[in-house]
């Protein structure tokens, strides 16, 4: 067999220096897509080239189509169980996670009592975060190919600095299955400092304060920056504070001064509408004038500078309370900050940006627009990816994906395509099987779904694992990929303390072209990728749920009545029956009404057993 040189180090894949990599900014309330023509940044607009951001709505019509941006937000009122929106705060998040979200949101999340990812009900359809997500980039990938009249196919794409990495890979995922190739996901303040050119030359050295207000959350981030690297010293801030409140302060104030009924305001749903309009439209007046006033159907709405100060003075200190905390996390001085950056919409109100620069005793900057900053800055990262700036220091990156095979043949990324090297990740997993004693750990590189679609790079067994119950043992396995492109993969059982491990040589590698191809083909199948995953991962979250009835069943024998357990065992036969045969939806369903059933005796009997048994990613 002839040896084949690959460095894993080289993830520069594509020699057409024409292709356009674009720079996207995915909010939970808007996002915006931008690209770098000759240096020169250009947020994509409208069609009729007034707005860049594009509401981050997905409504899904009565007759089956899907609307995404301006469209879409206009059904949020008239439509709110059909109507998407925020569905960043679900990306990478189980139904335990979202426990206190979910009755925020007007749409149906599914009731979980698991670790299992959210999933979103409309219709007799179940739609992931991703498959959501997915829709708004497809979204903005046209929008783009019309303004450029062609193709595009690689982009950056900016997530919280807080993101954690099952929430990064959500994102990957999300734009694979809108057909882009994402070259790097980056940190939102990094994105933010980019656009402002800090970071850009290599010799750089600065300490930047991120001050991110936009419609619904708020972020403050300290970046240190060193030849080129980015590290986020801290973040802190509020997934539940923006915009939005500053404008319900100022219904408050409308409702105690009789402008505006507070009865009617929560009854007739277009009144609430138009007054939440004009507190939005006022709060913007406010910006630049002192004063605003309006008549609402007989009733003056009207408010000033000074009472507008007042009355946001309190969400102004909270914010200012998470940047002193970040401060502190960053054991830095406000002195030390060279440079304090506004992102986001809100930051266009003079209180805020004084409030801000009081506490950093610093000018802040705001020349660039604070709702494109991060897209512009993901374009300039894209642009640099391109090989269009000669003077950058590209990071050594990993250019495939490398991970495990899961149960049902599924690739599980644990170090994903173009993450800097060295990098080391490790990730937890389980027994499928009562008493299992081995494990085996097959270690792939490629994009695909299914790992049988992938490289194998080798495999070995965890023996000696101590018989437990399936679900017990916490094995860690850890990724470690060198600055040579060496990878060690290891494997822990954490309460016996086995390991196991491998070394795989970067010299087994394969041809950029073979490495062109793989990406390729990941392009051209994640939609039928995406929808193989999504089966097997019912079918095996459903054979657990089945087999735990069934343990349930026979552990109750003497609590459940004759017609308790005929209705188990009818309800889980249908869970078997759709695993066998279902599709990804009729097992959901078929889950779904035995989780109604059990749950309720399942407490009754104090019963432990189903939770344990369930809990945690298995293989096999
Ligand atoms: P973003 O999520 O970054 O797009 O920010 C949107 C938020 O910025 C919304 O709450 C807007 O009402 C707010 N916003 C936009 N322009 C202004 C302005 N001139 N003054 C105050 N708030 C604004």
């Amino acid at each position: 067999m002839s040896k084949i040189n690959i460095n894993l180090k080289d993830g520069n894949i594509s020699k057409d220096k024409k292709d356009v990599i674009i720079g996207i900014d995915l909010g939970t309330t808007n996002s915006l897509v931008a690209y770098i023509n000759d240096g020169e940044a250009f947020p994509v607009k409208d069609e009729q080239g007034i707005h860049a951001l594009v509401p981050s709505i997905v409504h899904f019509t009565e007759d089956g189509n899907i609307l995404v941006g301006e469209e879409a937000k206009k059904m949020l009122n008239v439509a709110p169980e059909r109507s998407i929106y925020s569905v960043k705060r679900l990306m990478g998040k189980s139904y335990t996670d979202l426990k206190k979200d979910s009755d925020l949101l007007g749409y149906k999340v599914i009731e979980s009592e698991k670790e299992e990812l959210v999933k979103i009900s409309i219709d007799d359809r179940f739609y992931s975060p991703v498959e959501l997500s997915a829709e708004i980039l497809k979204y903005l990938k046209s929008r783009i190919e019309k303004e450029l009249k062609k193709e595009v196919s690689k982009a950056v794409i900016t997530v919280p600095a807080y993101f954690n990495d099952t929430q990064r890979q959500a994102t990957r995922d999300a734009g694979k299955l809108a057909g882009l190739d994402v070259l790097r996901i980056v940190n939102e303040p990094t994105a933010a400092s980019l656009a402002y050119g800090i970071g850009i030359s290599k010799e750089e050295s600065k300490t930047v304060a991120i001050y991110d207000l936009g419609g619904g959350t708020f972020d403050i981030s300290i970046l240190e920056i060193d030849n080129g690297i980015f590290e986020v010293l801290s973040t802190h801030g509020d997934t539940y504070l923006g915009g939005d409140d500053f404008d319900r302060n100022i219904i408050d104030f409308w409702v105690n001064n009789k402008a505006v009924d507070p009865v009617r305001l929560q009854e007739d749903k277009r009144y609430g509408q138009t007054v939440r309009m004009n507190a939005e439209h006022a709060k913007i007046t406010l910006s630049s004038e002192p004063f605003f006033s309006i008549n609402l159907e007989g009733s003056e709405l009207s408010i000033d500078t000074e009472t507008y100060e007042k009355i946001s003075s309190p969400l102004i200190q909270k914010t200012l309370e998470a940047c002193r905390m970040a401060m502190k996390d960053a054991e830095l001085e406000t002195h030390e900050i060279d440079h304090v950056i506004m992102v986001g919409g809100s930051t266009r109100m003079p209180i805020v940006r004084n409030a801000v620069s009081t506490f950093f005793s610093k000018e802040v900057d705001i020349s660039l627009n604070p709702d494109e900053v991060v897209a512009i800055g993901a374009a300039i990262q894209a642009d640099i990816l391109a090989g269009n700036r000669k003077d950058l220091l590209l990071l050594d990156i990993t250019p495939l994906s490398l991970g495990i095979e899961t149960v049902g043949g599924l690739m599980d990324n644990i170090i994903s395509r173009n993450s800097k090297i060295p990098s080391r990740q490790a990730r937890n997993y389980t027994t499928s099987i009562d008493g299992q004693k081995n494990l085996k750990v097959s270690v792939f590189q490629g994009e695909r779904d299914m790992v049988a679609d992938n490289r194998k790079l080798g495999e070995f067994i965890l023996s000696g694992i101590p018989p437990m119950p399936a679900g017990i043992p916490k094995i860690q396995v850890k990724f470690n990929l060198d600055a040579d492109g060496i990878l060690t993969v290891e494997a822990l059982e954490e309460r016996s303390g086995v390991t196991a491990q491998i070394e795989i040589r970067s010299q087994y590698g394969i041809s950029e072209e073979d490495m062109g191809r793989m990406l390729l083909s990941s392009i051209q199948h994640a939609q039928s990728d995406k929808e193989k995953r999504s089966l097997i991962e019912a079918q095996t979250e459903a054979n657990a749920i089945h087999l735990a009835t069934i343990k349930f069943i026979s552990q109750n024998e003497n609590f459940l009545s004759p017609e308790e357990k005929e209705q188990l065992n009818i309800l889980n036969k249908n869970i078997r029956d759709k695993i066998d045969s279902g599709t990804k939806d009729e097992i959901h369903t078929a889950m779904e009404e035995l989780n109604a059933y059990s749950a309720p005796l399942a407490h009754k009997a104090l019963d432990q057993h189903i939770g344990k048994a369930l809990g945690g990613t298995k293989i096999e």
